[in-house]
């Protein structure tokens, strides 16, 4: 197949003799994942999956780059893949899950929450007021009230992993664990955990 656009190139599927079932089992060993980590952008919990991957039992992290003999960039030894989503809120990372676990295999995924997060500065009814009010947007249908905001720990944990376990393109096997990360020591603590059925 050749395609008269300009990075059709860099496209696998617009190659020639393109065969989706054998791509996707080079693309399972490229990279080794075993965990998921959906976590905060807040910039100041950027070491998040680093210790997810030391509470894992010390899963690699970021891992090196592989590179073949023409110098592309073909994999990685990475065993964690992240996901950085305001809050770390669940809801913003299924589509991620289900294409990781699509193309890689995810073993277990993992909900981080953090203290002193910017989602614990405000409620899911001041959100809602504050952008009718300073951009005339009603957004009160817009998200689920459950995944807007953070004002009890245990709740939002317990919460997303439960978003998660529902969500049909979360594997039924994925162990689903939800910690909390102390922002200012960087301990991480076990909240809940929703053991996978196995396969
Ligand atoms: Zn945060």
């Amino acid at each position: 197949m050749t395609s008269p656009h300009p990075f059709s190139e860099y496209v696998f599927s617009a190659q020639e003799g393109f065969d989706e079932a054998a791509t996707r089992a080079a693309f399972a060993h490229a990279i080794p994942l075993k965990t998921l980590v959906i976590y905060c952008l807040d910039p100041r919990v950027t070491e998040i999956p680093h210790a997810v991957a030391r509470f894992m039992g010390g899963q690699t992290y970021p891992g090196e780059v592989i590179t073949n003999e023409h110098g592309q960039r073909v994999g990685s030894t990475t065993e964690v893949a992240t996901v950085a989503v305001a809050a770390g809120r669940a809801i913003d990372a299924l589509r991620s899950v289900t294409v990781l676990e699509h193309l890689f295999g995810v073993e277990t995924v993992v909900v981080v929450h953090h203290s002193n997060c910017g989602a614990t500065s405000y409620s899911a009814h001041g959100i809602v007021d504050a952008f009718r009010k300073e951009n005339g947007a009603d957004i009160s249908a817009a998200y689920d009230h459950g995944s807007v905001c953070i004002d009890d720990f245990e709740a939002s944990l317990a919460y997303d992993v439960a978003l998660l376990r529902r969500s049909p393109g979360v594997p039924m096997h994925a162990d689903i664990l939800g910690l909390f990360y102390n922002t200012d020591t960087g301990e991480l603590t076990e909240v809940v955990r929703d053991a996978g059925t196995p396969r």
